[in-house]
């Protein structure tokens, strides 16, 4: 596998946050409010000291295994470099991702939240969480339906080791921003909704915006970037990540 070399990232890195802050600009939004998630999937760990090495803190994976091993690999070596979970998970694998992740960004169904917790509480910890929602309607995506999301968050505020920051969401993969354009809408327009409603938990991340749409979901209100190709470079092999 290629890995991605400090020099890349670097440079990929530099353009990708003056891209986010002309987006900031036009959408008369703090480059503060908006934070860069680089997603790290399919590279290996020399990538991941890499990135380190540039300053990244925080990587993004959606596969638990993947985090397991990368995990495994450099946490001795990287202490202060944190994982967020941004993939869907299966609840017999809640262990690893209350083990060693700092966020999940797909929280999707009870089950899950409920086992999470449980696991949570074993190994003394809390968990950044976001909920994943379909702003799509596709069937091949996960995450909620944007109107079960309100009901969702009064029971999940039951966990107390989660702590519910927020939303996430893949939009359309289309070359079409408008359809693109009225996912992010269906967001910030439930953002909203759970804000004004009082919904237990806190609704200000709005994780929105891959290498793809990340301007865009600026445009529209995004708080989280997740971005992996425009930073690292194409993966090899095909890509699936919904
Ligand atoms: C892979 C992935 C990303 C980043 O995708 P890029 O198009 O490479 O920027 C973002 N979010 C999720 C959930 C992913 O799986």
């Amino acid at each position: 596998m290629t890995e991605a070399s400090i020099e890349q990232i670097t440079a990929n890195l530099a353009s990708v946050r003056s891209r986010m802050a002309a987006a900031c600009e036009r959408a008369g939004r703090s480059p503060d409010e908006v934070r860069l998630l680089p997603v790290s999937k399919t590279f290996g760990s020399d990538t991941v000291r890499a990135a380190h090495a540039v300053g990244i803190r925080l990587l993004g994976e959606n596969k638990v295994q993947e985090v397991q091993q990368k995990y495994r690999e450099t946490h001795e070596e990287l202490p202060d470099l944190e994982w967020a979970v941004i993939g869907h998970l299966q609840t017999n694998k809640a262990k690893v991702v209350a083990q060693l992740a700092s966020e999940f960004q797909a929280l999707d169904s009870l089950r899950l939240a409920a086992e999470l917790d449980k696991r949570l509480r074993n190994a003394d910890r809390s968990l950044t969480v976001l909920v994943q929602v379909n702003s799509s309607g596709e069937e091949s995506k996960y995450g909620l339906d944007p109107e079960q999301v309100p009901a969702f968050a009064e029971e999940i505020a039951q966990y107390d080791r989660l702590r519910v920051s927020g939303l996430m969401t893949l939009a359309v993969n289309s070359p079409d921003l408008t359809m693109v354009a009225e996912n992010f809408t269906v967001m910030t327009e439930l953002q909203e909704r759970l804000r004004s409603s009082g919904a237990p938990g806190t609704w200000d991340d709005l994780s929105m915006g891959m290498s793809n749409d990340f301007e865009l979901a600026i445009e529209h209100g995004a708080t989280t970037v997740r971005v992996g190709t425009a930073i690292f470079g194409t993966r090899p092999g095909p890509d699936v990540w919904w």
